[in-house]
Parts: C-alpha cells; structure tokens; sequence
C-alpha cells in the first residue's frame, strides 16, 4: 500500500542505501532485473543525509534509522517517487528484528510528510509469511502476477547473491564483491594475506559497510596492519554452530553478523581480538554485545565496543581504535616471546637430560 497512488505502469523502484541493502542488495538487484523493474538507488551518505533524516525523527532514534530516513529523501529529492521500504519482520521462526526494522513502513509513514508510492512487502516466517510471499507482494504492486515469470525473477536474484556470498566468503570486501556479483564477475581470492595482528568485527552490515557511519573503519584497521574479518567471511552454518557451541541461542535476525562471527573466531582462535561497532540507543546489540564481552573475558580475549551516532567525532574514534591495536600487538609480541623462552628452557632442559644419559652410559 503506498501513500498516494503513482502510475503503476512506471516501473522504476527507488532502493535506500541504507538497512536491508547491506544484506540483501545482490538479491533484489537480480530480482528485480529480471522483473523488468529499473533500479534507482540513493546516493551514499553524507553528513548532510544523515542531517535531513535526524531532523524528522524523534532525537534517540537510533543512527541507522536516521539514515534511512534521510535516504528516502534523497531519493525524492531525485524525483523518484516510488520508493522500497520492507517490514522485514523475522527471518526464521521466532528470529526477529528489532521493533524498528519491524516497523520501517508506519515510521516512514509517520515522518516523511510529502506525497510518494511506497513499496512495502512483509516477510514474517514466524507468521507463515515467507519469502517467495514477500517477492509476490513486490511484484503485484507492479502489477505482475504471472507465477512463472515471479519464479524465475527470484532464481535469478538468488544466482546474483550467491556469487557475491561465495566472494565475500573467499575474502573479497563487500565492494568489491557487490560491484563484481552486479557486473555479473565472480572473483575469488585464493590466497589469505598474512599480518602481525588480526580482528573480528561484529558489527550490522548497515553500520559497518556504510563508510560514513563506520568512519572506514575497516580501511583504517588495514592501514594499521591489521587483518580484518567480518561476518561476510563465515558461513551461515558456522556462525549459527557458533552460537550454539557458546550455550547461547539466535534470537535477532542480525544476530550472525554479530555474535555469530565474534564466536566463530573467538571458538577458533582466529583473532588476537573482537571490535564491537554498534549504533548508540540499539537494544539488540547492547544485548548481543554483554554475551560476547562474557564469552570474551572467560577465554581472555581482547575485546573493545565502539558506539556511535550522527556525533561521533573522528579523531576520538582513531584514538580508541590505535590504542586497542597497539595494545594486541604489544600482547602478541609478549605471547611471542614468551613462547621462545618456554621453548628454548625446553631445549635446555632436553639437553640437560642428554647430556646426562651420555655421561652414565660412558661410565659404565
Ligand atoms: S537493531 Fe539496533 S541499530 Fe539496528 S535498527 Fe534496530 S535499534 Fe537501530
């Protein structure tokens, strides 16, 4: 249902860069290719987007949804008036989103007082709503209606996603993958690059691949030397095992691309630590955040939680995130050498017993 009624005959769909595209943007550009639906997509955020979306919504609103606010503008202020707004409501039986995500339609509703077309399909399998149901909504708002052509426009999405899944999962960066799984390239990095220290991000993939809110975090942390990983390189399994192997169950939807990854590694000794990077005023992640700080501290495992919000000042950010990097390599150079101690007192001691065994036997 939409806000006012646009001609149903242009079929043109305007896609915030913002919430659902970080996980779902391969998908619904094959989708809606195949459909015959052009793309317009929203510019990337700036200071000024997240401006003009914070002024519409109540002040602890969290950061990402300003900006998804300040998107939809944007792709008004464009003169795309038909524009794409899911209610994502869960992704699995009893897997939920926060009641923000839930509600993107009513509040987009609510706070975006001009006239345009809203798309807004459900998906809700704790409710039987599931996700070929999700991709009919869309296309019947476009007026199309043959099955076939519906299926065939999801088989393609899904083929678009899993390239960019398998090159994410082979160490591409979402970029890159994105860029190449669009053009129709798949890419995959055969050789994993070595570095003194190495860090998880648990992190949403709308506050971490979204550079303006993350501040290039990711970037920054290679500049420094550090190998990153993130929820994009573990695969669903091992991220829900994860969880599991920690006693812990998968409540949020997004909750692999946190707890999940942060497992995975922690569980494996992959990383010398864990950045939690997370809005201010997110229920979900402060819940999500104290379980791997638990996890985190019984195995002695570095771990730093960085918030953030339409304030955060760069320069405090780059401070916080030097001194925990210098502090892992710092430990890991001490970890290092205690190890060659242990291993050259083992090698004395080895010949200590040696020599010992040659003496007795010549004096037989
Ligand atoms: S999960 Fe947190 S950051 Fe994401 S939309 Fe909900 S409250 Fe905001």
């Amino acid at each position: 249902m939409g806000i006012n009624t646009e001609n149903k005959n242009l079929k043109r769909i305007g896609i915030p860069r913002a919430i659902s595209y970080y996980n779902n943007y391969p998908f619904y550009f094959g989708f809606f290719k195949a459909l015959g639906i052009d793309i317009v997509l929203s510019d990337k955020t700036t200071t000024k987007l997240i401006n003009q979306g914070s002024q519409c919504v109540v002040s602890d609103t969290c950061l990402p949804i300003k900006v998804f606010v300040g998107h939809v503008i944007n792709l008004l202020d464009k003169g795309c008036d038909t524009i794409f707004v899911p209610a994502i409501q869960s992704s699995a039986y009893k897997v939920n989103n926060c009641s923000k995500i839930r509600g993107l339609p009513e509040i987009i509703r609510n706070v975006i007082n001009r006239p345009f077309r809203m798309i807004e399909p459900t998906l809700d399998k704790t409710e039987n709503i599931g996700f070929k149901d999700f991709c009919k909504q869309i296309a019947n708002e476009f007026d199309i209606y043959d099955e076939s052509k519906i299926d065939s426009a999801i088989v393609e999405g899904w083929a678009v996603y899993n390239s960019f899944v398998k090159m994410t999962k082979s160490g591409l960066s979402f970029e890159e993958a994105l860029n190449c799984s669009i053009e129709g390239h798949v890419i995959t990095k055969n050789v994993e690059v070595v570095k003194p220290v190495s860090v998880v991000i648990m992190a949403h993939g709308y506050n971490l691949f979204d550079e303006r809110i993350s501040m290039r975090l990711i970037k920054k942390l290679e500049k420094m030397g550090v190998k990153v990983y993130t929820g994009l390189n573990v695969t669903r399994e091992d991220c829900v095992n994860s969880i599991h192997a920690l006693d812990e169950i998968q409540y949020w939807a997004n909750e692999l691309d946190l707890t999940g990854a942060a497992a995975y590694y922690m569980l494996h000794n992959k990383v010398d630590g864990i950045i939690a990077l997370s809005a201010f005023g997110c229920g979900p992640d402060s819940l999500m955040v104290d379980e791997i700080q638990y996890h985190a501290q019984k195995r002695n495992m570095p771990m730093i939680h960085l918030t953030t919000d339409e304030h955060t000042g760069e320069a405090g950010f780059v401070t916080r995130i030097e001194a925990f990097v210098d502090m892992l390599v710092r430990r890991k150079r001490k970890m290092l050498e205690n190890r060659n101690i242990l291993q050259l007192n083992a090698g004395v001691q080895k010949n200590k017993v040696r020599d010992e065994k040659i003496l007795t036997t010549s004096q037989r």
